[in-house]
């Protein structure tokens, strides 16, 4: 199945699509096609992994079969480095004290109050 030069594709069918840029790195995915009706150009709007949109004249488009191929390296906006904070582990149940009732943490050995040997 080849295309035909100068055949219109409905903007719909590059949706979703893969782009690559000419490093062969995955840029994101085709989010939408911009027109500038002043300057009559068409941009490639991609929606990068980063998490940003970025926007690619057509003419840097090399060809576009199953996925975008670029004609240049895009540089990526840098990713927001998200610092995870680490996760606390969850605390001991709270256990109480056999003899008098305190409530007491589950690690303690003894009970706060009358001393009772927990464990
Ligand atoms: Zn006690």
């Amino acid at each position: 199945m080849t295309e035909k030069k100068g055949e219109f594709v409905p903007s719909q069918k590059y949706m979703g699509m893969q782009v690559i840029d000419s490093k062969g790195s995955s840029v994101g995915s085709v989010k939408d096609v911009g027109v500038n009706v002043v300057e009559r150009k068409i941009n490639l709007i991609v929606a990068t992994r980063a998490g940003s949109d970025i926007q690619i004249p057509w003419d840097d488009i090399q060809s576009v079969v199953d996925v975008v191929l670029l004609r240049k390296e895009i540089e990526l906006p840098k990713m927001p480095t998200v610092t995870q904070a680490p996760v606390p582990p969850p605390p001991p149940p709270p256990t109480s004290c056999r003899n008098c009732g305190t409530p007491v943490i589950a690690t303690a050995r003894f009970c706060p109050k009358c001393g009772t040997k927990l464990k």
